[in-house]
């Protein structure tokens, strides 16, 4: 605990970083008190915002870092990603990520995880990985971390992460399509459900033997996993998956929201 006497600072917290606030403090300033000159990263996390929701603090009028030591009386504005506005890039307060963004699901997200596989974006899960270990994966990785567990977005190793809203998968994915502007930009169908391998087109005298007699007759275009090997072709279930895809990545998804 830090001596001294008691300072403020007023926040304000723009767009859906409001969903971590209580209802009655979004959408205005929100005094914070504090002793000596915590890092402006510390004062963010301490209202329950994850660094990783935040793209951009502006104290004062300036942009700065989340290294910036907040002083008594500052006014400090949060925003999160814009879409629709080019930064400079040193006006953010981390580096961007990987483009098209690669990601790594929590152990509650694995059906979110076959979805964004089926949209062909790079989904890595593994239920095995406890929250250390996604932390370092991610790192390591350039990967961002999906997950609905604040904490696990307050791990510092955790650069890049996005805390999803919604428990219901379909609108996840919409979240994560808007979040990281992947709408128009997807290739559904490129990516192994089962393990997040790439497919790749394979003729069917190579995969004829692993056949059952009626797909053997019936189909004649095939893919094949480039990791687990597994064998894909547009069976009875393609229609179904055709309107999954519709569903989630068209131009006006569930998870459209304002801000
Ligand atoms: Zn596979």
């Amino acid at each position: 605990m830090t001596a001294g006497p008691v300072l403020t600072a007023e926040f304000r917290f723009y767009g859906d970083l409001g969903d971590f606030l209580p209802a009655s403090d979004r959408q205005r300033p929100r005094r914070y008190r504090f002793r000596g000159s915590p890092s402006v990263k510390d004062a963010i996390e301490a209202q329950h915002v994850p660094h990783t929701e935040v793209e951009v603090v502006v104290a004062n009028g300036v942009p700065v870092g989340f290294g910036y030591h907040l002083g008594h009386g500052d006014r400090v504005a949060v925003y999160p990603p814009f879409r629709r506005l080019d930064l400079p890039p040193d006006a953010c307060v981390r580096p961007r990520p990987l483009d098209p963004p690669a990601f790594l699901l929590d152990v509650h997200l694995g059906k979110l995880a076959r979805l964004l596989r089926l949209l062909g974006l790079d989904a890595a899960y593994d239920p095995a990985l406890d929250d250390p270990a996604i932390a370092r994966t991610a790192e390591a990785e350039g990967r961002v971390v999906l997950t609905r567990d604040r904490r696990l977005l307050h791990r510092k190793r955790v650069v890049h992460g996005y805390c999803v809203r919604s428990d219901d998968p379909e609108t996840q994915a919409g979240e994560v399509l808007d979040r990281y502007g992947l709408r128009g930009r997807l290739r559904p169908f490129s990516r192994c459900l089962a393990c997040n391998g790439m497919l790749r087109d394979v003729p069917k005298t190579e995969v004829v033997h692993c056949l059952e007699p009626k797909t053997r007759r019936y189909y004649h275009q095939f893919r094949r996993c480039d990791r687990c090997g597994r064998v894909f072709w547009r069976g009875s279930h393609a229609p179904r998956l055709d309107a999954l895809v519709g569903r989630v990545a068209g131009p006006a998804g569930k998870a459209n929201r304002g801000g």
